[in-house]
């Protein structure tokens, strides 16, 4: 091992089998054209370790030094998603993200699939990222956010009966993908003999108010009954989060769901219009936050206790499979980590924000995401060369301006 990584003292090793990765191009039944990566383990494998300041590095495997020229998570992190020939290069430099039979037979994925993945691993480190700027974007922060709560949950297998690698499923997606399944709480009303259906109204434990809320009858009927399916998209998506706001109850459930639930109420209730969420994630929203005078500090101050919730949801589902394990041949603590996609998320689980964060360059042809100190809030470029492109592209345009 080599003298300053031993120094610096391992958080954990990995080593992942190499593999070869061949991309074929198939079409549906219906034309449309589709990748698929056709993969084995071959001989060798990639030799893996985390230590605080160099993160996660490969290393040689004769000399035990660090070989520097390979950046995994910067390389993981700006793979071209759309193009499976980019994954392929990834998976044949640094190994599959799960593991595979060591039998030599190829077996084939979805590239799409594999993506999936690799776009959320994506979105929690930028999330991780927003929530520690100086000025931070709630906007981006909500965007974020929403795309690890609403996504479809995706998974990968090699056969049916394998666990496979699999996305978080938050108890919120849970809620909002099986929201047909819910109890009916109607008989919950309370009834104010008033003979006005105005006056009466289901309680609400209110975890955004912290404290019990009146949903009125006919408010919660002429949003969520009387709809139909021919309704606008933020009529649809009102009336589920309402719905969910009185019938999402449980003894068992996590409060962070219903953190999601009210405080999505909440929001749509102060005029922020959610036009639609998609099954990819996707929040479509024209209203700006920032531009609502009623989004203030308490709105703000319980979107990043979600995100931040919503953050260690993710690592704990995805280091779920790693237990301790004793390292004899240092006589030193060790992890057995059961694939490469969770070695990666327990190197972003080591990763100080406070300290270290990945931006997007803010080069508009480039925005490939790199790592910098939290405290150099200037560096907005990744290298040089984008700093001087970004540099002529502002002196071109104020030249032409002046030239008006
Ligand atoms: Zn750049």
């Amino acid at each position: 091992m080599n003298k300053a990584l031993e120094m610096a003292g391992n958080m954990f090793i990995y080593e992942n089998p190499c593999c070869d990765c061949k991309v074929t191009t198939n079409y549906t039944d219906d034309g449309v054209k589709y990748h698929s990566l056709q993969l084995k383990t071959i001989d060798g494998s990639h030799k893996y370790a985390y230590a605080p300041i160099d993160g996660l590095v490969m290393i040689d495997d004769k000399t035990g030094a660090i070989i520097d020229k390979y950046k995994v998570i910067e390389d993981f992190l700006n793979i071209d998603l759309t193009k499976a020939d980019k994954v392929k290069e990834f998976i044949n430099t640094y190994g599959f993200i799960m593991s595979l039979p060591a039998d030599g037979k190829y077996r084939i994925f979805n590239h799409l699939d594999i993506g999936h993945l690799i776009k959320r691993f994506r979105v929690l480190v930028q999330l991780m990222t927003a929530i520690e700027e100086d000025n931070i974007d709630y906007n981006k922060v909500l965007k974020l956010t929403a795309y690890l709560l609403f996504a479809v949950p995706r998974k990968i297998v090699l056969n049916e009966n394998d666990e496979g690698l699999c996305s978080c499923i938050h108890e919120f997606t849970h809620l909002w993908y099986n929201i047909d399944k819910l109890p009916d709480r109607t008989g919950y009303l309370v009834n104010s003999y008033t003979n006005d259906p105005y006056d009466d109204y289901y309680p609400i434990q209110d975890s955004f108010t912290k404290r019990e809320e009146q949903l009125g009858f006919m408010d919660y009927h002429e949003n969520v009954e009387n709809i139909d399916s021919s309704a606008s998209s933020p009529c649809i998506f009102k009336a589920k989060i309402t719905k969910l706001y009185r019938d999402a109850f449980d003894e068992n459930m996590d409060m962070s769901a219903r953190y999601v639930i009210d405080y999505l109420y909440h929001l749509i209730k102060i005029g922020i219009q959610i036009d639609d969420v998609l099954e990819n994630g996707n929040i479509h929203t024209h209203t700006k936050l920032s531009e609502s005078i009623k989004f203030d500090n308490t709105f703000k101050i319980q979107l990043i206790l979600i995100a931040k919730n919503t953050i260690k949801e993710e690592f704990d589902f995805e280091l779920y499979g790693i237990h301790p394990t004793y390292n004899i041949d240092t006589m030193s603590p060790n992890w057995k980590i059961p694939n490469f996609f969770t070695a990666l998320y327990f190197s972003l689980f080591y990763t100080r924000p406070d300290y270290e964060v990945y931006r997007k360059c803010a080069n508009p042809n480039c925005g490939r995401l790199f790592k910098v100190k939290t405290t150099n809030s200037r560096k907005q470029y990744h290298d040089v060369a984008c700093q001087n492109a970004a540099a002529q592209m502002r002196h071109r345009k104020s030249k032409n301006k002046k030239e008006q």
